[in-house]
């Protein structure tokens, strides 16, 4: 049970939840600021993740919900500062399983180690319920002293996506909008059109790092054949239970740490 802690550079670290599927689990990003720390999506909320957070800062901490979905609004309500989009904010403030995108599927596939998470159980999981505290848009701007984000909205995967651009370091933190995976495009907020207009943004806006909502980050060149591939229909998600039939063997141990990049479909 818990966290584990992958330092990526001074002031970026990358946190992950252990016990959950690999494919599901999103990536927590703690930002170190000057003068306060940003954390980036919050997992699915099995530990408590703030305090486990303030073991590894001093200063206070802000949270950001790249959008609401199970896997990433999880552990928001621990958090005093909850930022994310309007058009997230009804799910956050009353979450229920099929708003979150839990049920359904997710609630076939085995996406918990109980081994790790004896007390789970897909019934009596949720999420709780987390209001928005401040509403980030386009255009918006949070600066840590140490580094500055511009918000940029970017929906198709869900109404209220939202990235961090952080034009400087031309690093971008894309959420559920981009990820090295097969791309979630009919949940029942999802908008095809949509998504692929964000998907013609992103692409020309001049990112060098990806640091995305799941799977390793990328480059520019894997950016490429990820929205080529989407574009020809060859990387969308459709059905998860029959992804998830037709990739079991490919998945192997899906609770072990493993090397995602055999877990996605290559170029
Ligand atoms: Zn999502």
């Amino acid at each position: 049970m818990g966290y584990k802690r992958f330092k990526i550079s001074d002031d970026i670290t990358l946190i992950q939840e252990t016990g959950v599927a690999n494919f599901m689990r999103c990536n927590i990003w703690h930002i170190k600021g000057n003068s306060f720390d940003l954390v980036i999506d919050t997992g699915m909320g099995l530990d408590p993740l703030k305090q486990w957070i303030m073991r590894d800062t001093n200063r206070p901490i802000k949270a950001v919900v790249t959008h609401s979905h199970f896997d990433h609004s999880g552990c928001l309500h621990e958090f005093d500062v909850r930022m994310g989009h309007k058009a997230e904010s009804d799910v956050l403030a009353n979450p229920s399983g099929s708003t979150t995108v839990f049920d359904g599927a997710w609630t076939r596939i085995a996406i918990v180690d109980l081994d790790q998470h004896p007390d789970f159980t897909a019934d009596t999981y949720s999420v709780k319920a987390a209001p928005l505290t401040h509403y980030i848009d386009e255009g918006d701007v949070i600066d840590l002293g140490n580094r500055v984000f511009q918000i940029l909205h970017l929906p198709g995967h869900s109404p209220g996506s939202i990235g961090l651009w952080d034009i400087k370091n031309k690093t971008l933190f894309s959420g559920d909008a981009l990820y090295d995976g097969e791309l979630l495009d009919s949940l029942y907020h999802s908008d095809k059109l949509v998504y692929m207009r964000t998907l013609e943004r992103i692409e020309v806006l001049g990112v060098n790092v990806f640091h995305a909502g799941h799977y390793p980050s990328f480059g520019p060149e894997r950016m490429r054949k990820i929205i080529a591939d989407y574009r020809n229909g060859e990387n969308s998600l459709g059905d998860v239970e029959q992804w998830f039939d037709s990739n079991r063997s490919r998945l192997g141990n899906i609770f072990a740490d493993q090397d995602w990049r055999g877990l996605v479909k290559k170029q």
